[in-house]
């Protein structure tokens, strides 16, 4: 079912909100192994659904979400619910408020069902940096589901939500969803408010869709996007109806194949898929970008740059975890924050003020940005001739539960999530197997910033155009 199909059962009275989150709470328990939920909002949750369910009793006008269930990244605000960012130097913080897109949900009719596990940080790319033990990929019970919205990711594929919000500084959201087959959206920088997420990379993060479906994300977005006073970059560009938009032909869009650094299997599927897209009548363009593996570098001193000055306010005196031995007021500091940040986080911060540095500054940071400039300048020539770019989000398979992570090939497996990020464009990951025999695999859609709408149009059309296994069956 999809989101519009069950908000519209929910509306004919077909099931009772109270029963749909039991039934996803005895799912979540028999599937703990998954390790996809850090917290459950049992009761927030059961009373929240008793009262829709009220509402549709009293048969008054019900919310646009009324009948769905959502899980939520543990490093976005629920109010008076713990925030944790899989951290351990925020065990035992309870937040405050609650996020931007948290309200604009719950007011549009949303339930949430619990916090799920991440990187700690949003820093990683499998979720095995997470305080609180990895994620298993409900595809692959071998592997990680990708990250760092690694239990999101992993909640949805499992369906123990019927979607997720996630986190995409670098790829968060895209990359998981490439490896667990779901469609994951990094809308444009200040698309979406970020008020209420925790700060990993203020330039580049961006809170994200992961779903079932094209149409899901559509009308999820619908709901979060749009202008907040409380958060300073969150554009006013107007928000279209993103369902109608998705429904458009492709056929007056010129789309741009990228075929740098493909291997050989993803060449296959992309040929397939460039055949089928031909077929209909879409003008394609082959397209070259020069920059990958200079985006990673750019981006992760950019990305450990930001970290390191947004992390200085866990100290052990603001928030959550301090250590209980110390002498001096240095050391509270030094080992509240040694042992209350994990070796990802703490290789990050001394990355990060590193670059920063008196001396560094200009050779590192200052280039980093330059080069970010290039990238978005050479995307943005690239959208003068095509409205979208069809490029792979992964560059290879998901890591093993039991793999080490070695920092460096984990920061290199990001060089196509990377380049939309620092461009501050949209881009979308699809599911799509060229023959029902194969698993899918993702490929990733880019646009120009605020045209999430392309994305949707294109990310439809491939959904039509792969063969999935329940065709087949
Ligand atoms: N894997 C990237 C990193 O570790 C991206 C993380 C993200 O998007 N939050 O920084």
């Amino acid at each position: 079912m999809t989101l519009r199909q069950k908000i519209a059962a929910y509306r004919e009275n077909e099931f009772k909100l109270v029963d749909a989150v039991q039934d996803f709470l005895e799912a979540i328990e028999r599937d703990k192994v998954l390790n996809a939920y850090l917290y459950l909002s049992r009761d927030e949750a059961f009373r929240a659904a008793q009262n829709m369910d009220m509402l549709r009793a009293s048969g008054s006008k019900l919310p646009p979400l009324a009948g769905i269930v959502l899980a939520v990244k543990d490093n976005i605000h629920i109010k008076n619910q713990p925030t944790t960012c899989a951290s351990r130097i925020l065990q035992s913080f309870i937040a405050p408020f609650s996020a931007t897109v948290i309200d604009r949900l719950e007011r549009a009719g949303a339930l949430f069902i619990g916090k799920t596990n991440m990187d700690e940080f949003a820093m990683g790319s499998s979720g095995a940096f997470s305080a609180y033990g990895p994620t298993q990929n409900p595809c692959n019970p071998t592997k990680t589901p990708g990250g760092s919205s690694s239990g999101s990711a992993a909640a949805v594929a499992a369906r123990l939500a019927d979607a997720a919000l996630g986190s995409d500084t670098g790829g968060s959201v895209r990359q998981p969803a490439a490896f667990t087959e779901l469609v994951g959206l990094k809308p444009s920088y200040g698309r979406v408010s970020r008020y209420g997420l925790v700060a990993f990379a203020s330039s580049l993060d961006q809170i994200g869709i992961l779903s079932h479906s094209v149409e899901d994300s559509a009308v999820l977005l619908h709901e979060m996007a749009g202008y907040d006073l409380r958060d300073a970059t969150c554009s006013a560009v107007k928000v279209p109806d993103y369902v109608p938009e998705m429904q458009k032909s492709v056929k007056n869009l010129r789309i741009g194949f990228v075929h740098d650094h493909i291997d050989m299997q993803t060449a296959i599927l992309f040929k397939s898929l460039h055949t089928k897209i031909s077929a209909a009548g879409v003008k394609i363009d082959d397209i070259e970008l020069s920059f990958t593996d200079d985006a990673v570098a750019a981006y992760y001193i950019i990305a450990s740059a930001e970290a390191s000055s947004n992390l200085a306010r866990f100290d052990g005196v603001r928030y959550g975890y301090r250590s209980d031995y110390f002498t001096s007021l240095d050391e509270m500091y030094i080992k509240t924050r040694s042992d209350g940040f994990g070796e990802e986080v703490r290789r990050r911060i001394f990355l990060g003020s590193y670059v920063l540095s008196k001396g560094y500054y200009d050779m590192y940071y200052r280039k980093a940005q330059q080069v970010r400039r290039l990238i978005r300048d050479e995307l943005n020539r690239a959208f003068t001739e095509v409205d979208v770019l069809l490029m792979p989000t992964v560059s290879g398979p998901a890591s093993s539960l039991d793999e080490k992570q070695d920092p460096l090939q984990m920061y290199i497996s990001d060089r196509y999530t990377i380049p939309a990020s620092l461009a501050g464009i949209c881009a979308i990951n699809i599911p799509y197997s060229a023959n029902s025999a194969s698993n899918p695999v993702g490929i990733q859609v880019l646009a120009p910033a605020f045209a999430e709408d392309h994305l949707f149009r294109v990310g439809r059309f491939i959904e039509e155009c792969s063969e999935s296994k329940s065709d087949a069956s």
